[in-house]
C-alpha cells in the first residue's frame, strides 16, 4: 500500500509518466533518502526519553493510572491567573471563629487555648450513630441487583486549630508546635479509631483548595466504613503484600531511596519523594522509613523527625512560588476493626486477612499549583473525562524542590 502510493505520488511529483521506470525507482531512492534525515528517521531511532515524550504511569497504590505530558508545559499560557494573597494577617482576628475566646457559628465559645484545640465541628458532614439522630434514608437497605443503590454510614467530624495563633501556618510554627501537631494526629486517631473503621485527618489549605478560614486548622473525620481512595489502597497493597511477602510502601520507599531522583528530602526516620505516578504537579508522598502502620504506634524519635520533615517540606513548599503554597493534604494508616469486634486486640480477630501487615503509615500532600503562585493546575476536559494528565514529570518537580532553601522566604 505504502510502495504504491510511493510509487504514485513520485510519478506525479515528476509529472511524467513516460519516464523510465529505472529512473523513477532512482529517485525514489533519493527523496526516500532525504525525507528520512529530515523527517522520521532519527525520530524511528531517538530513545524514549520520559522528559520529553508522552507516556503513562501507573499507580501500585489505587491501581490509577495518570498520563504524563511533559511537552505540554511549553504551550503558551492565556488562562486563568488566581490572585497572590499578599495580606498579612494579624495574629488574632475578633470575627475568626477558631481563635481562642471567640463564638462559634453553632452557639459556643472556644476556650482561650494556648497550644492546639479539638472541637466537635459545628456542621458536620457525618452523623454519629449513637447521638439518636438517625434519617431515615440512611437505613435504605442494599438490594444487590438495584441499580440504585445506597448504605448507611456514621461517623464524626472533628476541627483541629494548629494553635491559637490565626496567622501562623505550619511551616512557620517551631519545632516543638508542630510535634504537639503531631502527638494531636495520633491522639485522635487511637481514640477515633476505638469507634470507627476509618479515621481521616487532612488539611485543606489556602482559599484556592477552598478553605473557608484563614486560621490553620485540620479536619479529623471518623467514620464506619472505608472510603473509596481507602479500599482502593486497602485492596493493592494487601494483593501486593500476598504476591510479595514484604509491604508495597516500604519496597517503594527503599527503591525510591536506591534510585534518588524523585527524593524531596529525608532523615533516619522519614522521606518525601514526589510519587512516580504522581498526579498534581508538586505533589509529594511522605513516608515512614521504619515500617509503622499508623500514627499512634510512632515513637518519640519518629514523631520529632516527622515534625522536623514536615517543617522543611512545607518551607520547600512555601518558597517554591514565594507564597503560603496551598495544598490539600492527608494521612492513611491501617483501618481499624475495634468497633466491629469489640475492645479486643487486633491479633485476637478471626479474620487472617486482617492481621496481614500489608499497610504502611503515609501522608499525601496534593498541591494544585503549576506555574506560579498565581497558576493552577485544573482537572477538566481529559482528566476529567479520559485519566489525569501531569505536565511536567515527577523528576523534574523533585529536582525544583530539592534546589529550594530550607529558610522560610518570610525570616
Ligand atoms: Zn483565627
Ligand atoms: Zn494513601
Amino acid at each position: 500500500m505504502f510502495q504504491a502510493n510511493y510509487y504514485y505520488y513520485t510519478k506525479k511529483l515528476l509529472s511524467c509518466n513516460t519516464i523510465s521506470p529505472i529512473i523513477i525507482i532512482r529517485v525514489q531512492h533519493y527523496l526516500l533518502f532525504i525525507g528520512l534525515l529530515t523527517t522520521g528517521y532519527w525520530q524511528l531511532t531517538m530513545l524514549f526519553d520520559p522528559n520529553l515524550h508522552p507516556h503513562r504511569r501507573y499507580n501500585p497504590l489505587t491501581g490509577d493510572t495518570v498520563f504524563v505530558a511533559p511537552q505540554r508545559l511549553q504551550r503558551p499560557w492565556g488562562g486563568r491567573e488566581e490572585r497572590k494573597g499578599t495580606a498579612a494577617l494579624p495574629a488574632y482576628d475578633p470575627n475568626c471563629y477558631l481563635c481562642p475566646g471567640n463564638m462559634r457559628a453553632g452557639g459556643q465559645r472556644n476556650p482561650d487555648y494556648s497550644t492546639t484545640y479539638v472541637f466537635p465541628n459545628d456542621f458536620p458532614s457525618l452523623i454519629n450513630a449513637e447521638s439518636g439522630v438517625r434519617s431515615a434514608e440512611l437505613d435504605v437497605p442494599l438490594t444487590a441487583k438495584s441499580l440504585l443503590r445506597a448504605a448507611p454510614v456514621h461517623g464524626e467530624c472533628r476541627v483541629f486549630c494548629f494553635s491559637p495563633r490565626h496567622d501562623l501556618t505550619l511551616p512557620q510554627m517551631a519545632l516543638p508546635q508542630i510535634r504537639g501537631v503531631v502527638d494531636v494526629w495520633a491522639e485522635q486517631t487511637a481514640e477515633l479509631g476505638w469507634l470507627y473503621r476509618w479515621v481521616q485527618i487532612f488539611e485543606n489549605k489556602g482559599a484556592i483548595m477552598g478553605c473557608s478560614n484563614a486560621h490553620p486548622h485540620g479536619q479529623i473525620w471518623g467514620m464506619d466504613a472505608l472510603p473509596h481512595e481507602a479500599e482502593k489502597e486497602d485492596r493493592r497493597q494487601r494483593l501486593y503484600y500476598e504476591e510479595n511477602g514484604s509491604p508495597l510502601l516500604m519496597d517503594y520507599a527503599a527503591l525510591e531511596l536506591e534510585l534518588g531522583e524523585r527524593v524531596v528530602i529525608e532523615n533516619e526516620q522519614w522521606l518525601v519523594v514526589v510519587p512516580y505516578w504522581a498526579m498534581w504537579p508538586f505533589e509529594t508522598l511522605l513516608l515512614p522509613r521504619r515500617h509503622v502502620q499508623r500514627l499512634p504506634e510512632l515513637d518519640d524519635g519518629e514523631r520529632d523527625a516527622l515534625a522536623s520533615i514536615l517543617k522543611r517540606l512545607l518551607t520547600r513548599y512555601d518558597n517554591l512560588f514565594e507564597t503560603s503554597f496551598p495544598y490539600s493534604m492527608g494521612w492513611h494508616g491501617k483501618p481499624f476493626w475495634n468497633a466491629e469486634f469489640g475492645a479486643q486486640s487486633v491479633e485476637s480477630i478471626p479474620h487472617s486477612a486482617f492481621r496481614t501487615p500489608h499497610w504502611t503509615v503515609h501522608a499525601h500532600f496534593y498541591p494544585p499549583l503549576l506555574r506560579s503562585a498565581t497558576v493552577k493546575k485544573f482537572m477538566v476536559g481529559f482528566e476529567m473525562l479520559g485519566e489525569p494528565v501531569r505536565d511536567l514529570t515527577p523528576e523534574i518537580a523533585a529536582a525544583r524542590l530539592r534546589e529550594l532553601p530550607e529558610e522560610h522566604y518570610l525570616d
